[in-house]
């Protein structure tokens, strides 16, 4: 499903280059889930972003489904990723003005769908997420896990195959950062793939193959 080749980014910023990714190879398949783990500033993030479709590398391809991601303008890219990707974030990117059910309704006025049932779709994943009370709630009217459970029902509401996650539960306390990872267990066991960055080892146990990036490079998982 992916395929990264040699994949090198290089940030600038003001006249200095930040090496973030370093020469990455790397296959995923369809229905796997994956731990992206190592130090802080490894690249981690980068390497999201980068098969998100959202940042073009510097050096190398990514290969979607066997075509070029970045050969696409970013308008493509951003509809090639409507229709299969979702994103979660450590800090969750809800809208701060739009209640609960308003941005779960967000990524759906993108792909199209008719709108009559784009209401009844995000009540559903609220309520799947167990949030059928707070629907019209604000965000800031929201426990810290609420909020992050209506992002994850903002990201399922596409119905995404694959599921793109930096470091969902590293502002959660224990009990909810829980909840949150037997969501991601349970859209993994439906068969979507699943891609974490966690600094979380009990966490990044649960994958089936961890990725350990250590100064832009995958490097053999010690533990
Ligand atoms: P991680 O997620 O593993 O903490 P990142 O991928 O966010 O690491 O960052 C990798 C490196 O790239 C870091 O040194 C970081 O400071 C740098 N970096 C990340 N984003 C940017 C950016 N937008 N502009 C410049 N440098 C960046
Ligand atoms: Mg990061």
């Amino acid at each position: 499903m992916f395929e990264c080749k040699n994949v090198t980014m290089k940030y600038k910023v003001r006249g200095t280059t930040v090496d973030a990714l370093d020469g990455v190879d790397l296959k995923i398949n369809q229905g796997e889930k994956i731990s992206v783990i190592g130090p802080s500033g490894s690249g981690k993030s980068t390497l999201l972003l980068i098969l998100g479709g959202m940042l073009s590398p510097t050096v190398g391809e990514i290969y979607f489904e066997e075509e070029n991601l970045y050969k696409y303008k970013p308008d493509s890219r951003a509809r090639i990723r409507g229709s299969n990707m979702g994103f979660v974030f450590q800090t969750f990117n809800l809208v701060p003005y739009l209640s609960a059910i308003e941005n779960v309704m967000l990524p759906l006025h993108l792909n199209g769908l008719d709108k009559t049932l784009h209401k009844d779709k995000a009540a559903d994943v609220l309520k799947r997420v167990e949030l059928a009370h707070r629907m019209e709630h604000k965000p800031n009217e929201l426990s810290i896990g609420q909020q992050q459970r209506v992002a994850l029902a903002r990201m399922m509401v596409t119905d995404p195959r694959i599921i793109l996650a930096d470091e969902p539960t590293g502002s959660l306390d224990p009990e909810t950062g829980h909840h949150i990872l037997n969501f991601l267990d349970e859209l993994n066991d439906e068969g979507k793939t699943v891609i974490m960055v966690t600094h979380d080892p009990a966490a990044a146990d649960r994958a089936q193959r961890k990725l350990r990036i250590v100064d832009g490079k995958i490097v053999p998982d010690a533990s």
